[in-house]
């Protein structure tokens, strides 16, 4: 055995104890780290010949990166959707990292983790208020789970035209309609060989709204006289957390042939509190359902699912189907997740989910997202209420979009926000929304508390002195 690797392997103890009371550290002091950070480190090119050693090499990754770590899991990160990461979800991925599993078939081939992946899409379900009819996987974020599903939707058009899509290639022959995708769906339209051009826009509701418009859908279904197609549905757009009505929705699904895809990445949890589960009433007549888990599940990144119904087991294998591999036998009867999905070899991704959901239960969800979406409101009424600010949407969940107030502020909005980004004290991300330029703030960690409202507004105020 090469020397370092066999003097890091008496060390062990030391090293993984060295990691873990840096990391105790890190998290110890997520409150007053700072939120960004400007520096950059000139990477280097040069591998070293001998190496250095687990504990060296921990030495060298202090002094070059650890001081630029922001402190993205914790209270004040508002920028994206981004979740921080339980102590229960920590415990799961540091488990998985020494497991060092490969997850892929259900029983029989070697390894437990397929079959915790599964327990763990059951007990999401529950969480969820979904029906078991659905057959779910981890991926590594909404992106991949967005593709997952739209994969099988696309092999769902070619059943319904006599084609397999999977084998044959794409015939330009597929129909997308869609109000408001997120880039990510787009971008999996291209992936996926539609082309992310190759959509038609539904209109939305007016006022102030990003949900579809159904009187539009309505005619645009009649217009395609039979053909099929795929519906991408927003269960949380990110500007405004607006939700597409599923009732209306599942009724023309009822009338009409189309597959039913709902990017619910983090707008799906608002099912875990009994105040706001009402907006996705009718979201179990899906084909697909998208659901990040580094979001408001509060899991460490990166870690999502889909949801596809089980009826349509046949074209999901179809779709993803390791077929040169016979020795993994008929994916029907032997489970094994490398036929259900774009992946092969996977870690145990499933385990920091597992973790964090028997650790807090539906009561600890409830709680977060609760808080969550109490303190988005309440920094949306510091914004509605302030002479320097101005929504650009109601606070309709757990996501506040603003902007400077007055048209004649339009120019300063970015500067503004690099401004408040270098206190280093919160994030916060540029969005457009409806022609203006404006900032979002999304609540979602399991940190934040009203002091971190209260010190984010007074370093918001600190700006026009
Ligand atoms: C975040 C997000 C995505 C993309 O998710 P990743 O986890 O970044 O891959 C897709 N859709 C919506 C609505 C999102 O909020």
């Amino acid at each position: 055995m090469n020397k370092l690797l066999q003097d890091d392997l008496k060390n062990l103890e030391l090293l993984l104890e060295s990691i873990k009371i840096q990391g105790i550290d890190y998290l110890n002091e997520l409150n007053d780290r700072y939120t960004s950070c400007n520096l950059v480190v000139k990477p280097t090119d040069k591998l070293t010949e001998t190496g250095l050693g687990g504990l060296e090499t921990l030495n060298l990754f202090n002094e070059k990166f650890e001081p630029l770590m922001v402190a993205s899991s914790g209270p004040r990160y508002w920028g994206f959707v981004t979740g921080g990461s339980t102590p229960a979800s920590i415990m799961g991925d540091m488990l998985a990292t020494f497991y060092d599993q490969n997850t892929q078939a259900l029983k029989g081939q070697g390894d437990i983790s397929a079959s915790i992946e599964n327990e763990t899409i059951q007990l999401l379900l529950d969480l969820f208020g979904l029906p078991t009819d659905f057959l779910g996987g981890f991926v590594t974020g909404a992106t991949m789970s967005n593709f997952t599903c739209l994969g099988v939707g696309r092999q769902w058009i070619g059943r319904q035209l006599g084609k397999d899509y999977a084998k044959e290639g794409l015939s330009g022959a597929i129909k997308i309609l869609s109000a408001v995708p997120h880039s990510s769906v787009v971008k999996s339209l291209s992936m996926l060989g539609i082309g992310s051009n190759n959509f038609d826009k539904v209109n939305v509701l007016k006022g102030n709204r990003e949900a579809i418009d159904i009187e539009d859908l309505e005619t645009r279904i009649k217009a395609l006289n039979g053909q099929p197609f795929i519906l991408i549905a927003n269960a949380g757009t990110v500007n405004t957390v607006d939700f597409d009505d599923f009732k209306a929705i599942a009724q023309l699904k009822a009338k009409y042939n189309f597959w039913l895809h709902i990017d619910a990445a983090f707008g799906g949890f608002a099912a875990c509190s009994p105040k706001y589960r009402s907006l996705l009433s009718g979201w179990e007549v899906a084909d697909s359902i998208t659901i990040d888990c580094h979001k408001w599940l509060n899991v460490p990144y990166e870690s999502a699912f889909f949801l596809i119904k089980e009826t349509h087991r046949v074209l999901q294998s179809e779709t993803y189907q390791n077929s040169n591999a016979p020795y993994l036998g008929d994916p029907l009867t032997n489970f094994n997740y490398l036929n259900f999905l774009p992946e092969n070899s996977r870690r145990l991704k499933a385990l920091p989910a597992w973790f964090t959901l028997n650790a807090y239960g539906k009561n600890g969800y409830s709680d977060i997202v609760e808080n969550s979406v109490e303190l988005a409101k309440q920094f949306g009424t510091y914004i509605q209420n302030s002479s320097n600010f101005e929504l650009l949407a109601p606070v309709r969940l757990n996501n506040v979009c603003f902007t400077l107030k007055g048209e004649e502020q339009q120019g300063s909005v970015s500067k503004f926000l690099q401004l408040l980004n270098e206190t280093g004290k919160v994030f916060m991300t540029p969005t457009v929304y409806q022609g203006k330029n404006g900032i979002r703030a999304a609540f979602v960690n399991w940190r934040t508390s009203k002091q971190d409202i209260e010190l984010v507004i007074k370093e918001m105020e600190g700006l026009f002195i």
